[in-house]
């Protein structure tokens, strides 16, 4: 019975969404039924893999990382793509009916209990034992966003640009994939061990760099305050345009104010992310006349090929830049 109403559900999803789209959508509704017939061949018989739906690129390379050759990964929130706001696509609702294994980063990234992930979860009847928060055991932060009367406190969701904040979430991923696939516990502890290493040597990368940092230039500007997580670790002082980027971006008063903080703490340098608009931040350049250093990853990984197409190299390279950027008037 469970599973005649996955179905339903299934149809009728991929049905409303059919109809909200124009033509073209043939191709991806073939290469859906072709994904999930190969995938329901695999889940039969002994050995077979796993298959994991992550929420976004960084969470689906830290389960590629520990799961290796044991796990499938399908991802939902492609880079380029807002993973606080998202419409699953027909292939992303295939996956979450059949995935044996769901993972998302939680504190709301994901837009929280009426969010796009949770919706989603309810509209294939997937059993929210199988579906793991990453950011489980994480302090959560806070921002205050809106203004006027309308100021309100948020759950930062942005605590994985912190790299201690990685190393638990990848022994969330971990013991997950143990608890769902405990024949193979070996290799998933194996295969987090040595990740977990990388991620401790870039811990200590961000120690050390940042107190090379003469301490008056620990002055850290972002478009959004994504960063809250990793600059308390660390000690930088942190300036934003935005708090959250579901909010409005970019208002009058909320570059008045980073210009205020601007001329208050004289930053070396401003950073602008991969992900946002950077016509903010230009404006706060041109007023304040500080230069945009570079960009910084922040709410997704590199496409594959580009710098930081990873989450070690996302960390590694943000870490690079900042430290050049913060030195780069010395
Ligand atoms: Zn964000």
């Amino acid at each position: 019975m469970r599973k005649i109403i996955k179905l339903m559900a299934v149809v009728s999803m991929t049905l409303i969404v059919l109809a909200g789209c124009g033509s073209g959508n043939n191709e991806t509704t073939k290469d859906s039924a072709s994904k999930s017939s190969k995938a329901n061949t695999e889940a039969t018989g002994e050995g077979d893999k796993i298959l994991a739906v992550t929420s976004f690129t960084l969470l689906e390379d830290i389960v590629k990382e520990i799961g290796k050759d044991r796990v499938d990964v399908h991802n939902l929130v492609p880079t380029g793509t807002d993973p606080h706001e998202y419409e699953p696509l027909p292939e992303d609702i295939k996956a979450a009916t059949d995935a044996d294994v769901l993972f998302y980063n939680g504190l709301n990234l994901e837009g929280g209990e009426n969010g796009w992930f949770a919706k989603m979860m309810e509209s294939v009847g997937q059993d929210w034992d199988n579906a793991f928060e990453l950011t489980k055991g994480v302090e959560p932060m806070y921002v205050t966003s809106g203004s006027g009367d309308k100021k309100a406190e948020e759950i930062n969701p942005h605590a994985f640009l912190d790299p201690i904040v990685g190393i638990q979430m990848t022994e969330n991923v971990r013991d997950a994939l143990v608890e769902i696939d405990p024949a193979n516990k070996k290799h998933y502890k194996e295969n987090a061990e040595k990740y977990l290493d990388q991620l401790r040597e870039i811990d200590e990368q961000y120690k050390t760099k940042i107190n090379e940092i003469p301490e008056e230039d620990r002055v850290f500007i972002t478009s959004e305050q994504a960063y809250q997580y990793m600059t308390k670790r660390y000690g930088l002082k942190e300036g934003f345009i935005w708090a959250i980027d579901t909010e409005e971006n970019g208002s009058p008063e909320q570059i008045t104010s980073l210009l205020k903080f601007i001329e208050k703490h004289d930053p070396p340098v401003l950073f602008v992310e991969t992900n946002v608009d950077p016509r903010p931040m230009e404006t706060v350049s041109k007023e304040s006349g500080v230069e945009i250093y570079g960009e910084l990853y922040s709410d997704e990984i590199g496409k594959p090929g580009e710098e930081g197409d990873t989450y070690v190299k996302y960390l590694q390279y943000n870490m690079d830049k900042i430290y050049e950027g913060l030195t780069s008037k010395k």
